[in-house]
C-alpha cells in the first residue's frame, strides 16, 4: 500500500479489527501506513481486540461516533485523510429484528454525515489530492436479498433487502451511490459475503458454535439448518478492501465472496470435527462428541435461503484471490479462540450471555 493515511470507522469490531492489524503490522507496504480508527465502542467494539497495534504510534484510536459530524470532519483535516474504509454499522440481523432504529441511525444516517464530511473536506483538497481520495463502504451481500438453490449475487444483482439490517446497509449503499453520480466523490462499495475468523463476536454462528461447545453447551442451528451462506476469511476479505482502495474504479462496487458455499448444519457439523481433532473434550466430558451437542432451534424470521456470489469482478480487475479454503481457515479461527481464552472470558463477563436474539414478540 503507497503512503497513506487512513481513516476507519468500526475499526474495535471484527472485520475492522482484523484489518487495522493486518494493514499495520503484515500488508505490503504497511510500514507506510497511518490509521486514525474512530469507533463508538458500543457492545461489539472491543479494545482487546486492538492489542496488537495498541502501543503502535501509527495508529490513533478515538472513541466517537460517525453520526457526529464535526468530530469526523475534524479528524479529516486534522489528519489529512487520504481514504476513509467505512466498516461501523449495527451488524447483527437478530437484532436488527427486535431494534431496528440503531441500524437507521448508524447505518443509514452515519452513513450520511461521513459521506457529507467527506464531501465538504475534499471540495477543500487540492484537485489532484480530492481525486486520489477515496471513499470505501464496507456492505454486505444481504442487500440483494435471497437466491434459490442455484444462481449467484454479482454487482448487477438487484437490491431487494428482507431484514431491518439489510435494508439499513442497502440504503446506505444507494447514498454512496448517489454522492459518486451527483457530486463526483471518488466513492467504491463492497459487496461481501459472510465472514469468519479471529475477534468475531461470540453473538454470531462460528464463534457462538465455537465457544458453547468447548464448554459443553447446546450448539444452536435455526430451522432444519439448510440455510446457505458463502464463507469468506477474514483475511481474505481484508485484502479485496486494500485493493479496491488501491486499484478499484470510483463508481463501481465488487462482490466478495470466499466460494466455500455451506449449509448451516455442514458448517457446524465440520466445525465440530475440527474441535474434535484439535481440542477434543476431556475433563468429565472427555471420550464425548462435539457433533452430539447440535440442537435444533426456531427459524429466524425472514431467514434468507441461500447467499452466494460470483467474485469474478473482484478477481480480474482488482486481482484478488480468496486465499484461505474453508477448513483452513476454520482451523485457524478455532486456534486463534483457543489461544486467546482471556479475549473470550473478557466478552463472556460483558453484556452477552449468548442468549437467543431476535425472535418477534409473540402479542
Ligand atoms: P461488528 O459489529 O463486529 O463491528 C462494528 C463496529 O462498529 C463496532 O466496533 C462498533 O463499536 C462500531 N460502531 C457501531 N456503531 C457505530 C457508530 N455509530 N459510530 C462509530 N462506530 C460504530 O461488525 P463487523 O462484523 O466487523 O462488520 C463490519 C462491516 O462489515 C459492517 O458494515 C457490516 O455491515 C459489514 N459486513 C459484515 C459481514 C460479516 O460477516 N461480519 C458480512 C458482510 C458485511
Amino acid at each position: 500500500m503507497q503512503r497513506r493515511t487512513l481513516l476507519v470507522t468500526g475499526g474495535a469490531g471484527f472485520i475492522g479489527s482484523n484489518f487495522v492489524i493486518s494493514t499495520l503490522v503484515s500488508a505490503p507496504g504497511s510500514q507506510s501506513c497511518r490509521i486514525v480508527n474512530l469507533d463508538k465502542l458500543t457492545y461489539a467494539g472491543n479494545p482487546d481486540s486492538l492489542a496488537p497495534v495498541s502501543a503502535d504510534p501509527r495508529h490513533v484510536f478515538v472513541q466517537g461516533d460517525i453520526v457526529d459530524r464535526p468530530v469526523v470532519a475534524a479528524l479529516l483535516r486534522d489528519f489529512e485523510v487520504d481514504a476513509v474504509v467505512n466498516f461501523a454499522a449495527e451488524s447483527h440481523v437478530d437484532r436488527s429484528i427486535s431494534s431496528p432504529r440503531d441500524f437507521v441511525q448508524t447505518n443509514v444516517v452515519g452513513t450520511f454525515e461521513l459521506l457529507e464530511a467527506c464531501r465538504a473536506h475534499t471540495a477543500r483538497l487540492p484537485a489532484e489530492r480530492a481525486g486520489a481520495f477515496r471513499f470505501l463502504h464496507v456492505s454486505t451481500d444481504e442487500v440483494y436479498g435471497a437466491l434459490g438453490e442455484a444462481g449467484y449475487f454479482t454487482e448487477e444483482s438487484a437490491h431487494r433487502p428482507n431484514s431491518p439490517y439489510a435494508a439499513s446497509k442497502a440504503a446506505a449503499d444507494h447514498l454512496v451511490r448517489a454522492y459518486f453520480k451527483t457530486y463526483g466523490l471518488p466513492t467504491i462499495t463492497t459487496n461481501c459475503s459472510n465472514n469468519y475468523g479471529p475477534r468475531q463476536f461470540p453473538e454470531k454462528l462460528i464463534p457462538l458454535v465455537l465457544l458453547n461447545a468447548l464448554e459443553g453447551k447446546p450448539l444452536p442451528i435455526y430451522g432444519k439448518g439448510l440455510n446457505v451462506r458463502d464463507w469468506l476469511y477474514v483475511d481474505d476479505h481484508c485484502d479485496a478492501i486494500r485493493l479496491a482502495l488501491e486499484r478499484g474504479r470510483p463508481g463501481e462496487t465488487y462482490a466478495i465472496g470466499g466460494r466455500n458455499e455451506l449449509t448451516n448444519v455442514a458448517l457446524v457439523e465440520t466445525l465440530c470435527d475440527v474441535l474434535q481433532e484439535i481440542a477434543p473434550p476431556s475433563g468429565p466430558r472427555a471420550g464425548t462428541r462435539y457433533r452430539d451437542l447440535i440442537s435444533f432451534v426456531p427459524d429466524r424470521p425472514g431467514h434468507d435461503l441461500r447467499y452466494a456470489i460470483d467474485a469474478s469482478k473482484a478477481e480480474r480487475e482488482l486481482g484478488w484471490r480468496a486465499r484461505h479454503g474453508f477448513v483452513d481457515g476454520l482451523r485457524k479461527t478455532a486456534s486463534w479462540y483457543l489461544e486467546n481464552r482471556t479475549w473470550c472470558e473478557r466478552i463472556a463477563a460483558g453484556v452477552y450471555g449468548r442468549e437467543r436474539l431476535g425472535l418477534l414478540d409473540p402479542r
